[in-house]
């Protein structure tokens, strides 16, 4: 492994290491689905506004255990 840079002990969290969404065009309209159970995440009329719903969503199927 190589040394960090800076301790890691500071406050910055962490960032949850996940899968992208899947992103689909579906009769122009952009449909985020959950990568492991396709579980629908989020819909928009952009490819980046999708992103950006399904990027703060979590999937209720593959995490009903935590938030
Ligand atoms: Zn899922």
């Amino acid at each position: 492994m190589h040394p960090a840079p800076y301790p890691t002990t500071g406050s910055q969290p962490a960032t949850i290491p996940r899968p992208a969404p899947a992103l689909h065009l579906l009769h122009g309209i952009w449909v985020a689905s959950c990568p492991s159970c396709g579980f629908q995440l989020a819909t928009a009329r952009t490819q980046q506004r999708c992103e950006r719903r399904s990027a703060r969503r979590v999937c209720p199927v593959c995490h009903q255990d935590g938030q």
